[in-house]
């Protein structure tokens, strides 16, 4: 069942200085009724565009947009049953949370029992029954971000626009508004299209995720898969915290498999990694090979069966962060004092600075890129 369709969209900006500016480049993206779905990527990727033109605020050059299978990409934005909710909550200052949250019913003329009523759901929905009486002033950030919802909510629209509504709240609050949003989605059970440039609320929030690089869709796929499946070394590298390590590596063909031949390494791949050698497009000669820090692990912890001969490497440990549940490592290749790369190691791994170190790769979690 799907909700809202971005059909082939494009937004071409044109500025007397840049000349053209491609913001959003052939998007096209189902969006699931009741999905929870996000755009995360980089500063300027084209997020806030790609959810204006869904809002209805910027007009797509190419392509339409569909909201319960109707074209809608010619409406207002007020025609479109959605609700838009912003970073900086706008809240009337003057007005108590009840009458913000009863604006938008109060200007399209609802009698007063139905704003009564949906106010009083919503509020109690959100948890912010009891600070109806409240200037937005008296309250904390967390809280007039929960008003900014109830204001979005008590429209009943069909789906739910988000523009980064967290990141004017301090660390400890976003991660705990992020909890919220999830239990209160969960709730509401309405479409939500989220954006954000945080991979981690990306992660935390998304049913599914949508990895958006200079205008272009990089990947869509449930926050796992893409962590464990990245298309390209863009996601790979944006996806995960810390990122993931990239090292040089050739490959050359083995008995019946392929080996990744490193200047410190040498790998022997196994079939669920060689075996997108198979179709390979790009120079063998020289790969990106891609692992976590936490597939990353300290030799002297491990029991022998725990790896194999042909995954070990040695480096030279430069900086120890001892995390709790684990220890952050920075690395350097032995022979190499100006590549760094990283690992997460179990915390009864005893490595100190400057020391040398063997470690094993999960080789089944390495990943290959041109
Ligand atoms: P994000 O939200 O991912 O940071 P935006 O969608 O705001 O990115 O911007 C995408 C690109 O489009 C950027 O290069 C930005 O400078 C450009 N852009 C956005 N809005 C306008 C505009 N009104 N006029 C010209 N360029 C714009
Ligand atoms: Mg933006």
């Amino acid at each position: 069942d799907i909700n809202v369709q971005i059909e082939g969209v494009t937004k071409v900006f044109r500025s007397d200085e840049e000349g053209e500016i491609v913001a959003v480049n052939d998007l096209n993206i189902d969006i699931r009724r009741g999905e929870f779905l996000v755009f995360v990527g980089p500063s300027g990727c084209g997020k806030t565009t790609s959810l204006r033109m869904v809002a209805g605020l910027e007009t797509p050059t190419e392509g339409r947009i569909m909201i319960e299978d109707e074209d809608v990409t010619g409406y207002d934005p007020r025609e479109r049953g959605i609700a838009m909710v912003f970073q900086n909550y706008a809240l009337y200052p003057h007005m108590t949370v009840k009458e913000n949250m009863s604006f938008p019913l109060r200007i399209r003329n609802y009698p007063d029992d139905e704003i009564d009523e949906r106010v009083d759901e919503a509020a109690e929905l959100l948890e912010i029954d009891d600070l109806l009486d409240r200037k937005p002033s008296q309250l904390s950030g967390g809280q007039q971000q929960r008003v900014a919802l109830g204001r979005a909510i008590v429209r009943e629209p069909s789906v739910f626009l988000m523009d980064e509504p967290l990141s004017n709240l301090d660390a400890k609050l976003r991660v705990q508004m992020r909890t919220e949003l999830n239990e209160i989605h969960k709730r509401v059970g309405k479409t939500t299209i989220y954006v954000t440039h945080d991979q981690a609320e990306a992660m935390t929030l998304g049913d599914r995720v949508v990895v958006l690089n200079e205008g272009e869709l990089q990947q869509i796929g449930p926050p796992q898969y893409l962590y464990d499946n990245p298309v390209n070394r863009f996601v790979a590298g944006f996806i995960g915290e810390p990122p993931m390590n990239f090292l040089q590596v050739t490959i050359e063909e083995t008995d019946g498999g392929y080996k990744a031949v490193g200047d410190f390494f040498e790998f022997e791949l196994p079939d669920s990694v060689g075996s997108d050698l198979d179709e390979w497009d790009g120079s063998l000669d020289n790969v990106s090979l891609g692992v976590r820090p936490e597939d990353l692990s300290d030799l002297s912890v491990l029991d022998e069966d725990e790896y194999t001969e042909n995954s070990t490497l040695e480096a030279t440990v430069k900086v120890v962060e001892p995390m709790g549940s684990d220890k952050f490592l920075t690395l350097t290749p032995p022979t190499d004092s100006e590549t760094e790369f990283s690992a997460r190691v179990s915390p009864e791994s005893t490595v100190s600075p400057d020391s040398s170190i063997s470690l094993s790769a999960n080789l089944e979690k390495i990943h290959l890129f041109d």
